[in-house]
């Protein structure tokens, strides 16, 4: 079975996209920004090592995502499909990824690039909350909750992210263009890559997605 990747940049709306295709598909969600956020607030020995990284908005080490990431996939059957998002995010983690593949089984369908222009994603991600229970992601006046403040899902707490301040947001903006971007040629040449527009309203996005999927 074949897994997808999401890729671009904070703020194209990967977690909102992956909320839709985990209903409408069969596809295990794999996001590593989640994972090592559980693992800080569990406290174990990886949410130690990548809690300072996160809180300015700096890339985890390749080593410590890669660890979590083969500790995943390895957990379901060989015949599994992946929705990845938010990795890999370095050419070290796609080469990475290729060798886990080798080891477990698996490989690559899609490269869903999702593209967002600047302004568009700095609003996106100023106004993100997310729930504390379940990480169900709302923004303020875009996707608002029903009730200000309190998940339409489960009626968790909605919270902002620390990682979502003006400051470490143009810094993970950087850190997207020198060493996620490369990414994307890494993917075309493999003739993987699907370029998305992700700058219109979340259901637009999920359709265009949804048709390559499907078709
Ligand atoms: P995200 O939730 O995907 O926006 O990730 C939040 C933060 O977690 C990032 O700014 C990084 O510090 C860290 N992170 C998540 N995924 C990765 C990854 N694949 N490689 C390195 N760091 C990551």
């Amino acid at each position: 079975m074949k897994s997808i990747i999401l890729l671009g940049g904070p703020g194209v709306g990967k977690g909102t996209l992956a909320d839709f295709l985990k209903k409408q598909t069969d596809y295990i969600h794999v996001s590593t920004g989640d994972m090592l956020r559980a693992a800080i607030q569990s406290g174990s020995p990886v949410g130690l090592e990548a809690k300072s990284f996160m809180e300015t908005g700096r890339l985890v080490p390749d080593s410590v995502v890669l660890r979590i990431v083969e500790e995943r996939i390895s957990q379901d059957s060989t015949g599994a499909r992946f929705m990845f998002d938010g990795f890999p995010r370095t050419i070290e983690q796609a080469e990475g990824l290729d060798a886990i593949f080798k080891r477990l089984g698996g490989s690559l369908n899609h490269v869903f690039n999702l593209v967002v222009e600047r302004p568009v994603l700095l609003r996106r991600l100023t106004g993100r909350r997310v729930c504390k229970t379940c990480g169900a992601v709302y923004h303020v006046t875009s996707r608002p909750p029903k009730q200000e403040g309190v998940c339409d899902v489960d009626a968790g707490e909605l919270y902002q992210r620390t990682d979502d301040s003006e400051a470490t947001i143009l810094n993970r903006l950087e850190v997207y263009e020198k060493q996620t971007v490369p990414l994307i040629s890494f993917y075309r040449k493999k003739g993987l890559l699907r370029d998305i527009d992700a700058g219109g309203k979340a259901e637009e996005t999920d359709a265009l997605v949804l048709k390559v999927l499907t078709a």
